[in-house]
């Protein structure tokens, strides 16, 4: 093999795909098979916008990938992405904001501010108490995360690409190089190797990545809609987030019958993605329905449908981590997508398969290079 990927999340999918475009021979392994449900990657559903304040770099990979998601989902039998729109409001005139709308003017994209009247003429689903405006992106929306995931593993398969479901043992520490990983189900050799595995990073690295991956606990919560009312379904209801001061509650509208989806996004506690209580609680449930009662009363009082607790695999800041192994010439490491990784899945496989491929001019970005990575977290990307 030319290049074996460890992790078919969305990160360790769209890497392997784009180094096959590359002319590579690819061997794609997962533990758990592609987007399962411990993978920050197998949940339902995702958020996508290209909404972040001044983090320009975020704002492109968002809008660069768009682009792949609408070619996956044509590819798919069922949509990938659902063009819901994506809805950012804010209590008051926040930094954040004020610095998205800069940014995509500088950039020359499209993002629209609505007035709280606006927003109530729209959506009088919900109640804008308190509400000064709201940052809109109707061509962005929500992505089926499992199976964008899985329907791009099979194209990968279909293009020629190799996919097994193994387990790697982690790398021993001391050589210049990697000759080949210990899987459960044999050695695999090859000539690079990029390790994609999310919040099982620190695992698999304890001593570069012990204290530089923080995966936490984060709890959603899916509520079922009113008989009969489509005002929840995604034709009437972008997703949506709330900012205000850093504390986002976000949410998605109701797609293919799964319920109305609602999540706190403040980091919960460090999170064992092997071994972590996966039931959510009852002082989350609590916590959303306290705000759906604010925001959204006509769910508020809606039965629960279903949970999920999921792990967000956090770097320091929330910038991901794209590098090679400083010891291991020949080793990639990409994860760290901090609670906001997945939407940006096509451009990180474009840009890490570069790096691997050794395509002239790829260099790596500052802010996604290892030596940036803190120890102490501090979330500053959103
Ligand atoms: C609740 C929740 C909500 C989120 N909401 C959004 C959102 O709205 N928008 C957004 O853009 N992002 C969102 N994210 C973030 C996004 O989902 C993640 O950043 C992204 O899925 C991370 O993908 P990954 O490929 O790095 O990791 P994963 O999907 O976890 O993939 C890693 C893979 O590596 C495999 N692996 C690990 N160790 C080994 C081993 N030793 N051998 C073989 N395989 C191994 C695992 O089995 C796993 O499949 C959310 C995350 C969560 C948890």
């Amino acid at each position: 093999m030319d290049v074996i990927v460890v992790g078919a999340g969305v990160f360790g999918a769209w890497t392997a795909w784009q180094l096959l475009r590359r002319g590579q021979r690819v061997l794609l392994l997962d533990a758990h098979g592609a987007a399962h449900s411990r993978a920050s990657s197998g949940g339902e559903s995702r958020l996508t916008r290209s909404i972040y304040g001044a983090d320009a770099v975020y704002t492109k990979m968002a809008a660069e990938s768009l682009a792949d998601w609408r070619w996956l989902s044509a590819r798919a039998g069922l949509p990938i992405l659902h063009p819901a729109g994506i809805l950012m409001y804010f209590q008051r005139q926040e930094p954040f904001a004020q610095a998205s709308i800069a940014t995509h003017r500088e950039l020359g994209l499209p993002l629209h501010v609505v007035e709280r009247a606006e927003l109530a003429r729209r959506w009088p689903q919900a109640d804008w108490e308190g509400i000064e405006f709201g940052l809109h992106q109707p061509d962005y929306g929500v992505l089926m995360a499992r199976r964008a995931v899985q329907t791009l593993v099979a194209e990968f398969v279909a293009a020629g690409g190799e996919y097994r479901v193994a387990a790697v043992t982690p790398p021993v520490a001391g050589a210049s190089r990697l000759e080949s990983v210990k899987t459960s189900a044999g050695d695999a050799g090859g000539e690079q190797f990029v390790f994609a595995c999310g919040p099982w990073l620190p695992k698999l690295f304890p001593n570069l990545l012990g204290s530089r991956i923080f995966p936490t606990r984060q709890e959603v919560f899916f509520f079922a809609t009113p008989r009969g009312d489509e005002r929840f379904g995604p034709l009437q209801l972008p997703g949506w987030a709330e900012f205000s001061a850093g504390d986002i509650y976000y949410g998605i509208p109701d797609l293919e019958g799964r319920g109305f989806k609602i999540a706190n996004d403040v980091h919960g506690p460090a999170f064992d993605p092997d071994t972590g209580e996966r039931r959510a609680s009852p002082e989350g449930e609590a916590d959303v329905r306290r705000y759906l009662a604010r925001r959204f009363p006509a769910i508020a009082s809606q039965p629960l449908v279903e949970t999920r607790v999921c792990q967000y695999e956090n770097t320091a800041n929330g910038d991901f981590l794209i590098d090679r192994h400083p010891d291991l010439a020949n080793v990639w490491l990409v994860g760290g997508g901090s609670g906001h990784g997945f939407k940006h899945g096509p451009a990180v496989g474009r840009y890490a398969a570069d790096l691997v491929a050794g395509v002239s001019g790829a260099v790596v970005e500052p802010r996604f290079s290892l030596a940036s990575k803190g120890s102490e977290q501090r979330r500053e990307v959103h």
